[in-house]
């Protein structure tokens, strides 16, 4: 199972999410074993460089995810491990012909090493994007702090208005986070009710908040996956700035936000 050939393709992914963790780590977005992240592989190897290696185990994955390579992060496994152990702290699963189970064929290295509990919604997010997003290859997510406290706040009740207050707060926003913030509520982490619901969030918008927990994005690599959480908490965080100013910002108008949408979407 160790001589997997990495394409060197492949090679640059796994680099780009190491560089991605140190930035987590930085920012505060990522504590302890918090947040998790994936990307599918599946259009980089061919089925025979991937299958029949390693033990297969069980698990119920959406059928038409047979035949996915995943690389995904460890349960358990701290995120900033992935800057120099990556090997260790996440690993690149292949779901065996009838989507009943994965073997790992390549990392996972780390003692009593699983994939991450939200596998669920990591599988079922890539299986969406293949169908109605094919270039988003790469799933992220943390746990970006002021947009989860957004996520507390009363504007989280009114995700039109919510998008707008945050939208307005600086023009990056606008243009690099078109459809905005889905409002998605609350639910169990590693459940299926939770995959469920990011799915409904993705139909409309680039960002789902978990009300009261993170944020998940994809994007075509683990750094545009990273771009999206970026501008957008930017934008929560001004807002939350100027509120603590003690004012309410004006924002930008909106034959400005107008201009914005004319020239850039
Ligand atoms: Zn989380």
């Amino acid at each position: 199972m160790n001589n997997l050939k990495i394409p060197l393709k492949v090679k640059d992914e796994i680099e780009k999410v190491s560089r991605i963790a140190g930035y987590l780590w930085q920012r505060e977005w990522a504590e302890r074993n918090a947040g998790n992240l994936s990307i599918n592989l599946t259009s980089f190897f061919t089925k025979e460089e991937v299958q029949e290696r390693g033990d297969v185990i069980p698990f119920e994955f959406p059928k038409e995810t047979a035949n996915f390579v995943i690389f995904i992060t460890g349960t358990g496994c701290y995120l900033r491990s992935l800057i120099d152990r990556i090997e260790e702290a996440a690993c690149i699963i292949y779901i065996n012909d009838d989507a009943s189970g994965y073997s790992i064929i390549w990392g996972g290295k780390q003692e009593g090493f699983a994939p991450t509990s939200e596998m669920i919604s990591h599988a079922s997010l890539h299986l969406f994007n293949s169908k109605n997003n094919p270039s988003h290859l790469a799933v992220l997510h943390t746990h970006p702090l002021e947009l989860i406290v957004m996520s507390h706040h009363e504007l989280f009740q009114d995700e039109d208005k919510l998008n707008n207050s945050l939208w307005k707060m600086c023009p990056e926003s606008r243009v690099f986070v078109p459809r905005g913030v889905h409002c998605t509520p609350y639910a169990l982490s590693s459940t299926e009710a939770l995959a469920k619901v990011t799915i409904e969030a993705f139909k409309t918008r680039d960002i789902s908040l978990w009300e009261k927990h993170g944020a998940t994005a994809t994007g075509e690599d683990i750094e545009k996956a990273w771009d999206y959480l970026d501008v957008a908490n930017k934008s929560a965080k001004l807002l939350l700035m100027a509120w603590s100013a003690g004012f309410e910002p004006a924002g930008l108008s909106k034959e400005q936000l107008n201009e914005l949408e004319e020239n850039f979407l």
